[in-house]
Formats: C-alpha cells, structure tokens, sequence
C-alpha cells in the first residue's frame, strides 16, 4: 500500500501506482482529465471507492472525480474539448460523462479499455434537518466532503490539480490506516442516525473485502436498527440492490437478518439461511430450456424473497417499493414454489401439471427448476413442460371450429384445450387422431 511521505512531508500516491493497478488506458485518461483541470488551476482530486481499491491494489474502473468549484462546468468543457456526451444532475452538481469511441479517439485511448463512464462532483458539505431525512447539500471543499462519507476507508482521495500538488494523498479521517487493520469504521456517532441505510453498507463492504466491522461502529450500527424504519423503500431498495450484485450477496444478507435488520425494515422479511448457496445457484446454472433471457438479477431477488411466505411477500415487495414488473416475478414466484412443495407429482398426468404452470411466468419457472435443486422430479416436470409441454397445441384451430359451424364462445376455448391437453397426455399422436377426438367432442357437444 503506497503512502510514503513526499517531499513536503504530505503522504502521496504515486501515478505510476496508479497505471500499474488500473492499467495504462484509465491511467491515462485519468492524467488527460488531470492536465485539463491543471490548465485552469481548479482543485481537482480523485475520491472515494475507487481510492480505496486503488489502496488496495484492487483495479476499479467506477471513478469519481471530485472539484472545488463547478463540477458540471467542468465536465462540460471536457465534452466540448473531447466529445462523448454529457448528463448533469444540476441541483445536486453532479455531471456523467460518457465516453464515445470519437472522444477515446481524441484522447489517443483504446475503447474497450477505459471506463465508460466518470463521474464529476462538486466538494459538498451535508446536513440532515432529522434521523434518515435526505441531507441538505452545499458546495464546500475536500477536508468537509470527506467528512460527510460513510466510512473511513471511503474517505480518501488524491488530488490531481494544481499541478504542484499532484499525487497528494488527502486521509484525514484515517482510512489508511483501517485499510491496513482491515476494518469497516464510521466518521462520527451519528452516522447511521443520519443515513441509517449505511447499516447495509457497512455489512455490504464488510463481507467483499473481508473487513470487520470496527467495535464501536458496531454499536452505533446497532442502536440505529429501528431507524430503517424511517427510510424509504425506494433506497433501501438501491442498497439491496446493490447487495445483490456482489459476490457474497448471501453472507451480506443473513448478517443483516442476524443483527435484526431485515426485521426492522418489515416485519415479514426473512431469508432462508441457505441463501448463499441459492443465490450461487442462481448465478452459475442456467436452467436447461432456451429461454429468451435469463435475468440473473430478477432470480437473486426472487431467492431473496424465498424465506417470505408467499401472502406475505407482495407487503415487503411494496415496503421496498419494487417495480411492479419485479413485484410480479416475485410474488408468482413465491405462488409457484408454494404450489410445487404440495404437488403430488406421482398422481398428475402432464396436462394436470400443464394447467398449474401455464399461470406462471417464464423468470418463475427458471427461479423455481433453480431452486429445487433437492427435489429432482419437480425439477424434471418443469423443465418437460417449459421445453416441451408448454409449446404444444393443436393442428386445429378457432377458425377449423368455425368453419364447421360452432357459433364462436367459450366452447372454442375448451374444445382447443382438450386436444392440446389429448397431444401433451399422449392420448392423441398424430393428426388424423386428433381428428376423431375432434369429432367425438363434437358429437358429444350436440
Ligand atoms: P462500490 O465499490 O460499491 O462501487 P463506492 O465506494 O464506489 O462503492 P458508491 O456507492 O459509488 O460507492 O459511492 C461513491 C462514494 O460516495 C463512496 O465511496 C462513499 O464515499 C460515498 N457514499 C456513497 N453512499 C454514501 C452514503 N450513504 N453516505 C455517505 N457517503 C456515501
């Protein structure tokens, strides 16, 4: 971990470090955004995760650059000068900037390899008017937009301009140092009281490095459990969110159920304690009929919502405030593995099993085969049905029963359904069978 003192005594973190780790394309776009910043003498410096893994030795490509003075203008004058395409969040003096492959050409970079997206934010200051209210945001400098970050391995940064000052590695609330100890420590007291959804960043971060989460913090963390309460689901839900796209989402999960945290957000939300493994499932395995996507995203939180009783899962979807689109592949979900704990395989016949899952989207059908891994007839008849039952019907159709004179209703539906159910069964094989069965439904209807 560099950090030697440089020559004014300021620790520095050398860029060539910086190549080394983040390799030579992002190091260079990293040093072209740095000479813009010098020729106009604006404070720039790099901050934040990307810090921290740089620290680390981790190569991290997010990166966030943070300005004393007007982020957006800045990065608006990166647009100008290079290209690529610009999206400000003026209140909040945040811009993205995109890099297009005309605007990597101009940087003399290789696209593919630099990031493709950076983040410019102006040095702000936050205050909260009460427990997990969103914070009152004002333009300030480094030392205080440090000061406002969750952890202390999270409050670090280099600057890059004014040029003299290159390389000068800012940690005054001894992130450094927790990086050595390996530990998850928060700035002040009151840090979970003002945003309680750092409680699932601290375990979040904890479990991908291997952190613990410092003594102290614990205790804070512990006594601002009931304050999730107050947060509001859209960002617990960016925070699960998140969760759910690491590698150990399983272990981040049970640790906030351990603690109580899950609990305090709703009290119907639990997970299963085998959900590492399942969510591993999910990640790994693709279930073994083609499918037109298979979004591993939906299928963690459906195993997410695996511990919830399937009455209960469409409260804790609202509470998180999910799309309704994910609220659906949810609760279908939970329907449909309900329904399979109480199927008695041996006693239905196929069409039987047809007319249960025809309810049920395709993601439900991948979570539950992926999910009943222990329960291999289960998983059989629904890989049959989804690769093969499902797609079934008959040569005949609405217009064949028209032209033979039924009056078009319901009757249409349930003849149609017999003959796809008769050819799913077996009961019919070919088409001319079909027909008589066709005819006897026919003559018995009349
Ligand atoms: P990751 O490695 O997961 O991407 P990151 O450290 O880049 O993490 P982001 O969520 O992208 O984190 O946020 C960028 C920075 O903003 C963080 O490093 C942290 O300093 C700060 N930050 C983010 N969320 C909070 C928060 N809720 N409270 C305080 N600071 C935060």
């Amino acid at each position: 971990m560099p950090n030697p003192g440089g020559a004014s005594g300021a620790p520095r973190y050398p860029l060539s470090e910086m190549k080394r780790v983040l390799g030579e394309q992002a190091a260079s776009l990293i040093d072209c955004i740095a000479r813009r910043a010098q020729d106009k003498d604006l404070p720039l410096y790099l901050a934040g995760g990307v810090v921290r893994d740089l620290m680390l030795g981790r190569r991290n490509l997010d990166l966030d650059f943070v300005v004393e003075g007007d982020a957006t203008a800045f990065a608006k004058s990166l647009t100008i000068d290079c290209g690529g395409t610009l999206k400000e969040y003026k209140p909040f003096g945040t811009a993205t900037w995109t890099l297009d492959a005309p605007a990597a050409d101009k940087l003399t970079l290789a696209t593919g390899e630099t990031p493709a997206h950076v983040d410019f934010v102006t040095a702000r200051c936050e205050t909260y008017a009460h427990p997990a209210a969103l914070p009152a945001v004002s333009a300030s400098d480094i030392q205080r937009d440090m000061q406002r970050r969750d952890f202390s391995i999270n409050a670090l940064a280099i600057q890059l301009s004014p040029a003299q000052r290159l390389e000068i590695l800012l940690d005054g609330c001894g992130g450094g140092d927790d990086l050595k100890r390996r530990l998850i420590r928060a700035l002040h007291e009151n840090s979970f009281v003002d945003d309680p959804t750092r409680i699932l960043r601290a375990a979040r971060y904890a479990s991908r490095l291997e952190f613990a989460i410092e003594a102290t913090t614990d205790q804070w963390m512990r006594a601002a459990l009931p304050l999730l309460g107050r947060v509001s689901g859209q960002r617990l839900r960016n925070e699960i969110d998140l969760i759910l796209r690491e590698g150990r989402a399983g272990e981040v999960t049970l640790r906030l159920q351990n603690m109580g945290a899950l609990a305090k957000i709703h009290s119907a939300f639990r997970v299963n304690s085998q959900l590492p493994e399942l969510i591993e499932r999910c990640n790994e395995i693709t279930p073994p009929w083609p499918s037109a996507v298979v979004d591993r995203q939906t299928l963690r939180w459906i195993t997410l919502f695996t511990g919830i009783d399937a009455d209960e899962a469409q409260g804790v979807c609202e509470r998180l405030a999910l799309t309704n689109s994910l609220t659906r592949s949810i609760t279908s979900s939970a329907r449909l593995g309900a329904q399979i704990s109480r199927l008695e395989y041996r006693s239905l016949r196929p069409s039987q099993i047809t007319k249960i899952l025809d309810e049920f989207p395709d993601i439900a059908l991948q979570a539950a085969w992926l999910l009943a891994a222990e329960n291999p007839q289960a998983q059989e008849l629904i890989a049959a049905y989804a690769s093969d039952w499902r797609q079934r019907v008959p040569s005949t159709s609405g217009n064949d029963l028209k032209a033979r004179g039924m009056t078009p209703g319901p009757r249409y539906r349930r003849i149609l359904d017999r003959l796809r159910f008769a050819w799913i069964d077996g009961d019919v094989r070919s088409v001319e069978e079909e027909r008589q069965l066709l005819q006897k439904l026919l003559d018995a209807a009349d």
